[in-house]
């Protein structure tokens, strides 16, 4: 798979889970994905209108997913700077490795 189907699978899988897909966000310098779980369980994802590269978008997608498949009810905001700098470091490494695993799966299918 390529890197314009894999965004086209990930926005799916944001979808078939009932998120709210944000893109061309107007977040700040360093911060590519965001995501929002509000109170209700409404979900939502944006990603950075600063990110123009399409494997780092799509990462910055899977990652945000990861946080929304492992970490819903543990906090109502994650993202990358912000839980670097915190102590949801581990939360952060999480969301990594399941994107890195996604992204690697459909990458060979
Ligand atoms: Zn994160």
């Amino acid at each position: 798979m390529n890197d314009t189907m894999i965004y086209r699978v990930l926005c799916k899988y944001a979808k078939k889970r009932g998120i709210f897909l944000e893109e061309n966000a107007p977040l700040p310098d360093g911060v590519n994905g965001l995501w929002y779980c509000f109170g209700g369980g409404v979900e939502v994802i944006s990603l950075s209108r600063h990110v123009e590269s399409l494997p780092l978008k799509n990462f910055a997608l899977a990652h945000e997913l990861g946080h929304s498949c492992l970490h819903k009810g543990v906090g109502n905001l994650f993202n990358r700077k912000q839980c670097r700098e915190d102590y949801a470091t581990a939360k952060e490494k999480e969301a990594d490795d399941f994107a890195r695993r996604l992204i690697d799966r459909l990458k060979s299918s």
